[in-house]
């Protein structure tokens, strides 16, 4: 049924939180083994940091570059990336800032909190790659001498504008969306998908337990992790064909 709706609707959507890229190794913030549990979440606080960027970054620099950078991709954002080059999938919102879709091949990416791929002056605007600034001095700084922050949402901090508005768009007009790997507990983001239910969008949720969602907004529940349930669409997918 489900691999029946994406064959059949004509703007298919993915909706993705850190769920999907549990299967690559990167824990969750939130819970029990979550890396909030390990680290200091004032690292990541907009006033704290901004406060105190000297012994924010080495942290920073610690999960979000040493750990996640050493992450691979895994088969859902693979297979992801492949639907998107098909040709069946329109839009793409991600919560995470992994930059594991990035990696995956995804292109047309709306990067909902931003991305850790990029570092932003705030002081002229000026974006880096991470692969050309210096990590070994921290903290890394721009050419006009401010100091650098990762291109993501800190707490305490707005949805870019631009994705946000993209992803408002996405609400309004897609048909299918697959929910993967996301319990609906962050907002504003969980609203996208409540939006998109409430036009009438089948949303296909994949979750290996129940969430947020389950009841009020999935019209189909897949009680499956992001790679097998990926991966058992793509089969049916092909047969289908
Ligand atoms: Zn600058």
């Amino acid at each position: 049924m489900a691999a029946r709706a994406i064959l059949g609707a004509r703007s298919l959507s993915a909706f993705t939180g850190a769920g999907i890229s549990v299967e690559s190794g990167i824990p969750p913030f939130r819970g029990k083994e979550g890396l909030w549990s390990r680290y200091d979440p004032r690292v990541l606080d907009i006033e704290y940091f901004n406060a105190n960027p000297e012994d924010c970054w080495p942290v920073i620099r610690e999960i979000f570059y040493d750990f996640f950078g050493k992450a691979q991709p895994n088969r859902a954002h693979l297979l992801l990336a492949e639907l998107e080059h098909g040709g069946f999938l329109k839009h793409l919102i991600t919560q995470n800032i992994d930059d594991l879709h990035y990696r995956a091949g995804s292109r047309n990416v709306i990067e909902f909190h931003g991305n850790s791929r990029r570092l932003l002056c705030r002081a002229c605007g000026r974006r880096y790659e991470v692969a050309e600034v210096d990590l070994r001095q921290l903290p890394p700084r721009c050419g006009c001498g401010s100091i650098l922050k990762p291109d993501f949402v800190f707490f305490g901090e707005g949805i870019p504008r631009d994705a946000f508005a993209r992803s408002e768009e996405c609400a309004a007009t897609t048909d299918v969306m697959l929910l993967i790997g996301t319990t609906g507990e962050v907002y504003p983001a969980a609203q996208i998908p409540q939006t998109a239910a409430a036009r009438g969008a089948l949303i296909i949720e994949i979750n290996p337990e129940r969430s947020a969602y389950t009841d009020r907004t999935t019209g189909l529940f897949l009680p499956l992790g992001a790679v097998e349930a990926l991966s058992r669409i793509d089969d049916l997918l092909r047969e289908e064909r």
